[in-house]
């Protein structure tokens, strides 16, 4: 069986602790590997070897960082197969879905390569006679993620792409299920020329996290997965007087007006709700139909379409539509949500609960269910379920829709459908929801804009990636500078005002 390593001061290191965290095949229910789990110590040690490295390289001139990203997207692309196909060995995704996530994270690192122009600072000549004022923004000095087992590439990328430029040193510790692609875009990295230390992998659980949470050189931390840990993670950070952002969980809804093109919407539900299986955190989990006639016609349009699905291994050829779940856990945990939803009374109208596929027994396929008539009071409205189940809640007009919308606790995405701009732009401007589509499922920013949700989606006050993540990584530092011409003045005893 496979070891798994820490990466930790440019090279492999076995784990110390004694402890493993299972890494299992998804398509078959074999465990393939063990990732080590850190202790305290083994973290702590990684810190401190960041904190030495961080000094030079935050004196390094901003364009010089940007070069290393440079050559890391050169060496991203080269690598792309390989990574594409660990990430879907230890995830169970698609090829074609891995790739997607190497590229989304990879477009961060190409926003990044700005980094000389988006850390340029501001400068008031002549603030007052002979004074000039500057803000400069400078390194946080050692900062760290922590991430999810459902984009394994993307968003370590989203995290130590930004951290790095900004001159930081990044100690990412990845999902213990699926830590192969992280542990490769270090090597990357260090094939790229960052100097070691720089960024560290520390693979873990709740040890490591807190260790994280409780270590006084680290800075800041930014944190996706669910919301319980989300907040446990914003809370106990913050009280440790750390910079923190937390993005958790989601339960997106689709609004799917009467004058919406039907074969549309329908396509974008089957892409959006079974695509990874329903592992993402902008899937949409709910279609809110207006209208009777519209929630008829969307079912009929939806059962063929969600029939068709090719669900196998991502060995299985291009045409897979989606794979297995993570664990048998997770299989589990969304099995037991759709029989709860059968007992609280919805409608089953495609039950993928007998699904087998042959010579893959024991892996972690879930066929995919539709709900129909699901109300507000049901778990499966009110959990996220992370699985291929998607809820139909029928909406009575377009208020009772919208109102559904912002009264669910999460708020990270929401889509509408609809031909009519001026329900899109209502739409658009009163829902309480981060990241909207029109006639878009899955509204996923690109790398120069913000990725962030509200309500329990999103904890702290800057977003992920574009401009946000330059000043989440950084602090303002701004200096007041008099060069006085002709005689000195006595000294001031009152803050002076400019004239
Ligand atoms: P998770 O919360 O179980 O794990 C996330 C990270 O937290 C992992 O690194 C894990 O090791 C660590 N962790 C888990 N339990 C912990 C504990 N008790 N104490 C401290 N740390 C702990 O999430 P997951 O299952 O890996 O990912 C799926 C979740 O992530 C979903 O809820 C999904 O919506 C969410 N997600 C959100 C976004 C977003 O941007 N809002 C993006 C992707 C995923």
């Amino acid at each position: 069986m496979q070891e798994l390593t820490h990466w930790i001061d440019g090279k492999h290191v076995k784990g110390g602790s004694g402890r493993f965290a299972d890494v299992f095949n998804p398509a078959t229910g074999e465990v393939q590997a063990k990732a080590p789990l850190a202790s305290k110590a083994e973290l702590d040690a990684a810190v401190a070897s960041a904190a030495e490295a961080q000094v030079k390289w935050g004196a390094t001139n901003p364009q010089r960082r940007a070069r290393v990203l440079m050559e890391l997207v050169r060496l991203i692309n080269r690598d792309m197969d390989k990574l594409a196909e660990a990430l879907s060995r230890e995830h169970g995704k698609t090829i074609p879905d891995a790739k997607g996530d190497v590229q989304r994270g990879l477009e961060v690192v190409e926003f990044c390569i700005g980094a000389p122009h988006l850390l340029k600072g501001e400068f008031t000549d002549s603030a007052g006679p002979g004074i000039d004022m500057y803000s400069m923004r400078q390194p946080l000095g050692v900062v760290a993620g922590i991430t999810p087992f459902n984009f394994p590439a993307m968003i370590p990328m989203w995290k130590f792409a930004p951290a790095l430029a900004c001159g930081n040193a990044f100690i990412l510790k990845p999902s213990e299920r699926d830590p192969s692609v992280p542990l490769m875009l270090a090597e990357l990295l260090k094939e790229a020329g960052l100097p070691d230390g720089l960024l560290q992998v520390v693979n873990g659980d709740k040890e490591a996290v807190d260790a994280i949470l409780d270590n006084e050189t680290i800075q800041a931390i930014g944190f996706v997965g669910s919301t319980p840990i989300a907040e446990y993670i914003y809370g106990r950070g913050c009280s440790n007087g750390k910079r923190v952002q937390c993005f958790g969980g989601a339960k997106n809804h689709m609004i799917v007006m009467p004058d919406a093109d039907m074969d549309q919407a329908a396509d974008a539900l089957v892409g959006a709700g079974y695509g990874a299986a329903g592992e993402r955190c902008m899937a949409i989990s709910v279609a809110v139909p207006v209208g009777e006639k519209t929630a008829d016609a969307l079912i009929e349009k939806l059962v063929p379409r969600i029939e068709k699905l090719k669900i196998a291994p991502y060995t299985a050829g291009a045409d897979v539509d989606y794979g297995p779940l993570v664990t048998g856990e997770a299989k589990k945990r969304v099995l037991g949500l759709v029989e709860s939803g059968i007992k609280q009374g919805a409608k089953l109208v495609v039950d993928g609960r007998d699904f087998s596929l042959q010579g893959y027994e024991d892996g972690f396929f879930v066929g995919p269910h539709l709900f129909d008539n699901v109300t507000p009071e049901m778990d499966i409205y009110k959990q996220e379920i992370f699985g291929p189940v998607l809820s139909q809640v029928r909406a009575g007009s377009y208020e009772e829709a919208l109102k559904l919308a912002m009264d669910n606790e999460y708020g990270n995405g929401t889509a509408i459908f609809t031909r009519d701009g001026d329900t899109a732009r209502d739409f658009s401007n009163r829902v309480n929801v981060g990241m909207i589509g029109v006639n878009v499922p899955i509204p996923v920013p690109l790398a120069y804009h913000t990725f962030g949700g509200w309500k329990k989606s999103g904890f702290g006050d800057l977003n992920q990636h574009g401009p946000d993540a330059f000043r989440f990584y950084t602090r303002t530092k701004t200096v007041t500078s008099r060069w006085p011409s002709g005689l000195k003045e006595g000294g001031e005893f009152h803050f002076k005002a400019m004239d």
